[in-house]
This record gives C-alpha cells, sequence and structure tokens, in this order.
C-alpha cells in the first residue's frame, strides 16, 4: 500500500456544534499524520470552485451556501492508503446510512450537515490540496 495524502474538512456545522476536538481525536486514533491544518471560512466562490463537480446539482446552492457560512477546519491527512482509509472513518455521505462507529454516523446530522468532506481519489486530492494550500506549507 502506498503512503498517500488527502483533504479533509471539518464542515461549518461541526465547527459549530463544538466537535472539532472530537473529530480531531478521531483523527489521531486512526494513525492519520496531520501534514496541515487551518481555519478557515470559505467565501462562497471558494465553495463553488472547491465542488465544481457537483455544479449540475440540485443541491449545489445549498451546499455552497451552507459551506461558507461559517469556519471550517481544513487539514492535509497522510497515512497509508490515505484517501479510501479516510473515507471509511467518515462514513457514507447520509449519516442514515453510514457503518456503525464512523463519524457520520454518530455525529452528522442530515445527508448535507454530515460534519466532514474527504477526497474520493488521487485527482481530487490533488487538486483539493492545492486549492487551500500551497508548496512550502506542506513540507
Ligand atoms: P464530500 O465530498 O463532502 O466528502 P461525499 O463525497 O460523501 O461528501 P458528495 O456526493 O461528493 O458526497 O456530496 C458532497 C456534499 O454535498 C455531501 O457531503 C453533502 O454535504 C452534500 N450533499 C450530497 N448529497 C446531498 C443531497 N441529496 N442533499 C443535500 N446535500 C447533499
Ligand atoms: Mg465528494
Amino acid at each position: 500500500m502506498a503512503i498517500e495524502r488527502t483533504l479533509a474538512i471539518i464542515k461549518p456545522d461541526a465547527v459549530g456544534r463544538g466537535l472539532t476536538g472530537e473529530i480531531l481525536s478521531r483523527i489521531h486514533a486512526a494513525k492519520f499524520h496531520i501534514i496541515a491544518i487551518k481555519t478557515r471560512r470559505l467565501t462562497k466562490k471558494e465553495a463553488e470552485g472547491f465542488y465544481a463537480v457537483h455544479r449540475e446539482r440540485p443541491f449545489f446552492q445549498e451546499l455552497t451556501e451552507f459551506m461558507s457560512t461559517s469556519k471550517a477546519v481544513v487539514i492535509v491527512l497522510e497515512s497509508e492508503n490515505a484517501i479510501a482509509k479516510w473515507r471509511d472513518t467518515m462514513g457514507a455521505t447520509d449519516p442514515a446510512k453510514a457503518a456503525s462507529g464512523t463519524i457520520r454516523k454518530e455525529l452528522g446530522a442530515s445527508i448535507q450537515h454530515n460534519c466532514t468532506h474527504g477526497s474520493d481519489a488521487a485527482e481530487t486530492a490533488a487538486f483539493e490540496i492545492g486549492y487551500f494550500f500551497s508548496g512550502s506549507e506542506l513540507i
């Protein structure tokens, strides 16, 4: 298995509910290395650029408004198989369908307010990490 990096976001719903520490402790328990981390309130335009693959979906406006309402925590995680491993740690998009023990199952409120984001493939991870972090922040 290869060492990979993935982009995680603790979304505004989770930050607003005071769940940042709980989610960081789950990241620690799953043995990811945190390569870079920052808090950030996305602008609407930044959220639209980040989720551009979803621009034709019916929930695009709602999603990008939600993602730009208040601060998020943006994190670069590294581990073996980090992309799939972080998606397993988060659970399925809809908390009602997520496996027990996952972040979304235990902490998520709805399909939109599902606490965290994770890159879904190597190419999207590279795009998403570069969207928020410069090279000198990733050493
Ligand atoms: P993410 O990309 O945030 O890690 P994901 O890959 O599990 O989540 P996507 O299909 O990429 O799911 O959807 C992106 C985000 O859009 C979801 O995490 C959720 O916040 C929101 N979303 C997805 N489906 C819906 C929906 N049917 N209604 C409202 N919001 C949705
Ligand atoms: Mg996605």
